[in-house]
């Protein structure tokens, strides 16, 4: 008895992820809504054209019937493979606009109706084999930040698909990643957005896409044929899996916050206002700065992101999540994403954006925003406190510490170890300096100290990532400052052209002592377990710093490591200042290798006569490892 009543208890809700079930003998439709008074689907033989009821041939109505939990379903007869479809629902005396549903997986072009395909023919060869790459311990972490466009649109890439998720399956990018010894790269959206013509792609035009239409499909903008339904998501998975045998996850950008507008897309149309949070006076909250913001706390679209981040993981073998306004979601929704995720693989990774761009209409303390980062266990929230301590606030154009402004060493330190008040554990710190917003670093230093030569800038551009690299918090890099990219003094190029946005390859060969710098530290961070302990504890057991007199320097030791680095102490020292600062080194008994000074490292260990004392050139990072 006991057993029937609990499997009658826990009697599940449909998905919602499976509004469109293919089979070659049927296929089944299935929509939620809580206010339709009736709800139809539209089969069509074209993606797009006449829509008028009147024509029989192009068109077949089929009525939906409302079943249990507000789901709207019909099973429909015959192979419909090849034909499109839309949902609309009456209410309030009136048929609603259509719309491909909320979670249609496949799409005409520019996302118009949804396609109905046999998804078992958009896997490439080898897919059944396809897996994450190996990670063998939670702190083995270097993301990259890159667009499609940015990294591959350079007559200089090697690229042959240049700006597609072809281009990311060609040999010259997967080698350079490979080399570079990044682990993760996060792509910029992915997923079908609306500021791109997909009829007109060879206008060339450039967009971030940070603009949501349909959530669960690839971008059309990026594939060889965005009018084939298939072709987006058999090559968005063939990237994927040349991205896996070239040892890189990948991290899907995620921006569940806002859509395009509203009644344009199906979250507006399919239940009006439901997924979106509404102002006291019934206009629409914008919490994004983009018009709209949606309403995590509403069950079904809790749901409803749950259930996608958990479709891209299973489908696309998607490696991490980074959530765009992370902070106009609530907390249980993110609690809820992490238990869903660990369930399939719990090395998925989940980190986003602790903020939000206006206040959410929503009680500040159940927000995703950083300061309550600790209440969500392994979801990390970007650390704007260790960028602005490094390079300075991009509110402003002041100096960091890496530039020359010691103004911010207290907070340096704190994101060195990685457990400011708000991150629970150290990897929930994402340490960073500069992403797609804002300047990049070339830039940034520009604005802030103009004055200085090009070396001293290159200086500050090494000192600020190395405190990056040997932060305790998980590493976050934007791709192109290891090749001193410049957007020319735009700090926000989310529509500018390719010109601008572009990663310079033939600065490979200019920039190559930069490359090799951010390439040797990283090698450094993945060979010593020291720079990235992994819980809080043993931050506070191993890590000291070093009372010192000068603003501009900070010294700490990551100690007593044995059985857990080969270094049994590792002795970090940044000096911010235009000085060569002498300073005082802890007693080191042991053999010592010098892993990085004067703007030079290498995880194999520079030319270094071990002394009492040791200089650190202006502008540089010293650090030592003692075996
Ligand atoms: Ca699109």
């Amino acid at each position: 008895m006991l057993s029937v009543a609990l499997v009658a208890c826990t009697a599940k809700q449909p998905k919602m992820e499976d509004e469109c079930l293919y089979s070659p003998s049927k296929t089944q439709f299935a929509f939620w809504s809580n206010v339709a008074e009736q709800m139809e689907v539209r089969i069509y033989n074209d993606a797009n054209g006449d829509t008028s009821l009147n024509d029989a041939n192009d068109v077949q109505t089929v009525a939906l019937t409302k079943g249990d939990n507000d789901f709207w379903t019909a099973s429909v007869k015959g192979d419909l493979a090849g034909k499109y479809y839309t949902v609309r629902s009456f209410q309030n005396g009136e048929w609603g606009l259509e719309s491909p549903g909320i979670f249609a997986k496949a799409v005409s072009i520019n996302g118009q109706r949804a396609a109905i395909i046999d998804f078992a023919k958009t896997n490439p060869e080898g897919w059944e084999n396809d897996k994450r790459p190996a990670m063998p311990d939670k702190t083995d972490i270097v993301v990259y930040e890159t667009h499609l466009r940015d990294f591959t649109m350079s007559p200089n890439s090697g690229v042959v698909n240049k700006g597609k998720f072809l281009a990311l399956t060609e040999e010259a990018p997967l080698a350079y990643l490979s080399d570079l010894g990044i682990t993760h790269l996060q792509i910029l959206p992915m997923f079908d957005y609306g500021s791109i013509d997909e009829t007109t792609l060879e206008n060339n035009r450039y967009n971030w896409g940070y603009d949501p239409v349909n959530y669960n499909v690839p971008e059309g903008g990026y594939s060889t044929d965005p009018a084939d339904p298939a072709c987006r998501i058999r090559e968005a998975k063939q990237m994927i899996q040349a991205l896996h045998q070239a040892g890189i996850r990948v991290v899907m950008d995620v921006v569940y916050n806002h859509t395009y507008d509203v009644m344009g897309c199906a979250l507006g149309r399919v239940v009006p206002q439901y997924f979106y949070r509404l102002n006291e006076d019934g206009t629409y909250a914008n919490g994004s700065g983009c018009g709209n913001e949606t309403a995590s706390d509403h069950e079904m679209y809790r749901k409803f992101m749950v259930e996608s981040v958990c479709y891209w993981a299973r489908e696309y073998h998607i490696d991490g999540f980074r959530f765009d306004l992370m902070g106009i979601h609530d907390q249980e929704t993110m609690r809820q994403i992490r238990a869903a995720l660990d369930e399939i693989d719990p090395t998925i990774l989940t980190y986003g954006e602790g903020w939000a761009a206006m206040a959410p209409a929503y009680p500040y303390e159940e927000l995703a925003m950083k300061q309550w980062t600790y209440k969500m266990p392994r979801v990390g929230a970007f650390s704007d406190d260790i960028r602005n301590a490094l390079i300075g606030s991009p509110f402003d154009h002041e100096r960091g510490f890496a530039s020359g402004n010691p103004d911010g060493k207290a907070a340096l330190c704190l994101g060195l170890v990685g457990y400011p008040e708000w991150a629970g554990e150290p990897m929930q710190h994402v340490s960073y300096i500069t992403c797609h917003d804002n300047y990049c670093l070339r830039d940034r230093i520009e604005v802030s100290a103009s004055k200085e030569t090009e070396e001293t800038k290159i200086r500050m551009n090494k000192l600020a990532q190395t405190a990056v690299l040997v932060s305790q918090g998980m590493s976050f890099l934007y791709g192109g400052e290891e090749l001193f990219r410049t957007k020319r003094g735009i700090d926000n190029s989310y529509q500018s052209p390719d010109s601008i946005n572009i990663i310079p390859w033939e600065n490979l060969e200019k920039y190559a002592d930069l490359h090799d710098y951010y390439r040797q530290m990283i090698a450094i961070r993945r060979a010593h377990k020291g720079f990235r302990l992994g819980c809080a504890e043993a931050v506070q057991q191993h890590v000291q710093f070093i009372e010192t007199d000068n603003e501009s320097l900070i010294i700490y030791t990551v100690n007593n490591l044995e059985g857990i680095d080969e270094a049994k102490t590792l002795v970090v020292l940044l000096n911010g200042s235009a000085e060569t600062l002498t300073c005082d080194l802890p007693e080191l008994t042991g053999d010592c290798v010098l892993l990085a000074y004067d703007g030079q490292a290498n995880a194999d260990g520079l030319d270094f006569a071990p002394n009492d004392k040791i200089d650190v050139a202006p502008y540089s990072a010293t650090i030592i490892a003692e075996y």
